[in-house]
């Protein structure tokens, strides 16, 4: 029998960790299993009616086939004047590609740059997604960690030690996935610094940028407008209007690296979906008033998970500043034992969580951040509350 001889990139990744531990989830859950699920990066919010409905009028039309490869005109137009009206930058049609959600916005990115033996540096707790995609593109993850100390946020002195001649690119990810961390204005201005008058790439990755609870959003290059020409923004409606499922994420950045992106994409997807472009048109051109009543609510979650968290003996919460995750550090609990089974990871103890309590969370250490766990706080009050219940349970039987 052959043996199929895998690509080497493709098999020294592994699949998302998130995606495992929600599937996980959703199969105990299809048992009948009565598990509360915080393990999903997915707003519990629908998708606003007005957006819909521009996609079911695409449907309607006839809006059902193909587009330009990088998007629709009105769509291009409509991503660079949301950059223009909410982040100050200013962007052409031209510099602007539309691609199957954020994720693969990244990716394109990473592809189009990363070159065999290239170094990316990645602050962790990372998101899932980016030491995978660099690896596949046969590039090095540099991974930069931090403590609960410095907000799990890389410094300026950090980023510079990290730099070598082989550095390409560096992931920048503000408000973060997995730890809710927000970046300042002055420690954007410190990391600046560091990389202006080099040819390093900036990855900046704003997807959470709508949820921010204390400070707001700034990306690097509203601080130092001199990088523009070495920095891709990535972003996406997935989060921000709760369309996890339309599929659709979009980069902004100079016109040369779009249009390579834009090159792997016509070989790889074609285009993104074209009543979902529709649907995005009206998302961001339209009305936005559901994301501060969204961002109220998760809030008063935000608020309560922290407290009800850092009232477990040995728990470190810090308070996230954005997102809607919290990421507490549970190293306590490592080593001690329930019955004859030892928890001897992080791993171990959200399995021990999963399957004897009933609660779905996301080991730290696939962000990077071993000791650690990520807890999702788009659900409902009621899940957080029963959520936290049995966390609090299953935390208290191992002390
Ligand atoms: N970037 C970060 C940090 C994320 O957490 C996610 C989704 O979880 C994405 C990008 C990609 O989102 P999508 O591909 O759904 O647009």
């Amino acid at each position: 029998m052959a043996i199929p001889r895998f690509n080497r990139h493709v098999a020294a990744i592994k699949p998302s960790v998130t995606m495992a531990v929600t599937g996980r989830a959703k199969e105990m859950k299809a048992e009948g299993i009565d598990v509360v699920s915080m393990s999903a990066g997915e707003p519990d919010f629908d998708t606003p009616q007005h957006i819909k409905d521009a996609a079911i009028k695409a449907l309607e039309d006839g809006f059902t086939k193909y587009t330009p490869v990088a998007g629709t005109p009105e769509l291009r137009k409509a991503v660079a004047e949301k950059f223009s009206k909410e982040n100050s930058l200013d962007y052409e049609p031209a510099q602007v590609l539309v691609s199957i959600g954020g994720k693969h916005s990244c990716y394109l990115a990473i592809a189009a740059l990363v070159d065999e033996g290239d170094e990316v540096i990645i602050p962790a707790p990372y998101w899932v997604s980016y030491p995978d995609m660099v690896i596949l593109a046969g590039g090095t993850p540099i991974i930069l960690e931090t403590t609960n100390d410095s907000g799990l946020k890389i410094t300026p002195e950090q980023l510079k030690a990290a730099i070598t001649p082989r550095t390409k690119m560096l992931i920048l990810n503000s408000p973060s996935n997995p730890s809710g961390a927000v970046y300042s204005q002055d420690e954007l201005e410190g990391l600046a610094d560091v990389l202006v008058d080099t040819d390093i790439s900036i990855v900046s990755d704003d997807i959470y940028e709508h949820l921010i609870y204390e400070g707001e959003h700034v990306n690097i290059l509203n601080v130092r407008p001199e990088l523009k020409d070495q920095t891709i923004v990535v972003n996406g409606v997935a989060k921000a209007y709760a369309m996890t499922g339309w599929r659709i994420g979009y980069a902004v950045g100079p016109e040369a690296i779009i249009k390579q992106m834009s090159k792997i994409q016509s070989q790889q997807t074609s285009n993104a979906a074209s009543m979902a472009q529709k649907a995005t048109v009206v998302a961001l051109s339209g009305p936005q008033d559901h994301i501060q009543v969204w961002k109220a609510e998760y809030d008063k979650r935000r608020r309560y998970i922290v407290d009800r968290l850092n009232a477990i003996p040995r728990v470190a919460c810090s308070t996230p500043a954005g997102a809607f995750y919290v990421f507490p550090d549970v190293s306590a609990y490592i080593g001690k034992s329930l019955g004859s089974k030892v928890i001897e990871d992080d791993v171990a103890l959200c399995n021990l969580l999963l399957e004897e309590f009933k609660v779905a969370t996301v080991p730290g250490s696939g962000f990077g951040t071993p000791g650690f766990m990520r807890i999702s706080y788009a659900t409902s009050m009621e899940m957080i509350e029963e959520g936290m219940n049995r966390i609090e349970a299953g935390l208290k039987a191992l002390a």
